[in-house]
């Protein structure tokens, strides 16, 4: 069981005002902030990331709304953090997201879905590296 996970604040919740909201709740939940960092991710960057999703038909949307504003990718740490970041989060389709979640508060769509949450322990590492270098990463 790996205790980190990568969450990204999309563009839609960083430009709705909720970032400072959605922080609250994932520290609320028990999660230690390890790294953060607001950035403009670039078309390389956002297509890199999404790399796995080259194929879908939402693949050019979806680099197109990660690329339209400032987002903030963390590092979180918590015992099982992937599973229950992933739980904290919610559905994918805000409509499908169980109450109390974060998609269901704050997201706009399926695809302006508020939050990123790594879905395996392998990709958790993977995707921390993506954003941050080791000496970004703060253990305390
Ligand atoms: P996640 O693990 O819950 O983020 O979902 P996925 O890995 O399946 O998809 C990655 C991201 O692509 C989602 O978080 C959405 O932002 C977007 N996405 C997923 N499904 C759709 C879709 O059917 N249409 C569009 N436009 N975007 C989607």
């Amino acid at each position: 069981m790996s205790n980190k996970t990568l969450a990204i604040i999309k563009p839609d919740a960083v430009g709705n005002g909720f970032t400072g909201k959605i922080m609250d709740r994932i520290i609320e939940a028990g999660f230690k902030l390890q790294a953060a960092q607001l950035m403009q991710l670039s078309r390389e960057k956002a297509e890199g990331f999404y790399a796995v999703h080259k194929e879908r038909p939402f693949y050019n949307d979806l680099v197109d709304f990660m690329t339209s504003g400032p987002c903030m990718p963390m590092a979180l740490e918590k015992d099982d953090a992937v599973n229950t970041f992933r739980s904290l989060i919610g559905a994918t389709n805000p409509e499908e997201a169980a109450d109390g979640t974060i998609r269901k508060d704050f997201a706009e769509s399926i695809q302006n879905n508020a939050v990123h949450g790594s879905d395996s322990n392998e990709n958790a590492q993977k995707e921390i590296a993506y954003f941050f270098t080791s000496n970004e990463i703060l253990d305390y």
